[in-house]
């Protein structure tokens, strides 16, 4: 399985992110490229590269991924209006990075989910 991804480097703190909550299981930080004014990405301390890798093991991790997604909109005041989660698997939903990443996204309308 491979251990060494562009985010597992910004959860060791190897190279610089923006990040905004951390814990034993995942990591939150900004997205480098916002496409909304809150873009935030919550990812697994340890890699799992798809959706399609997941394992009962992982459960914790992606638990936690959806308890910081609900704690991260509270505290960036867009739980109310409403938020939008993603996670993209493989080319057709265009994933780019493969370490599993959920993007939360709000701060303003996001519009029609699928376009
Ligand atoms: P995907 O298309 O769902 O794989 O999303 C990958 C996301 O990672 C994109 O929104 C990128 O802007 C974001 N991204 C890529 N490199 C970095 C980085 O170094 N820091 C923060 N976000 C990044």
């Amino acid at each position: 399985m491979a251990e060494e991804t562009l985010f597992s480097k910004i959860v060791r703190r190897e190279i610089p992110a923006d990040i905004v909550f951390q814990d034993h299981l995942v990591t939150a930080f900004r997205d480098i490229a916002p496409q909304a004014p809150t873009h935030i990405l919550i990812v697994p301390n340890h890699v799992i590269p798809t959706i399609n890798d997941v394992k009962a093991s992982d459960e914790a991790a992606l638990g936690r991924m959806f308890t910081v997604a609900a704690k991260l909109a509270e505290e960036m005041g867009i739980a109310d209006d409403g938020f939008r989660l993603i996670v993209n698997t493989n080319e057709h939903a265009g994933q780019e990075v493969f370490h599993v990443h959920m993007h939360l996204l709000g701060g303003k309308p996001l519009g029609p989910m699928l376009s």
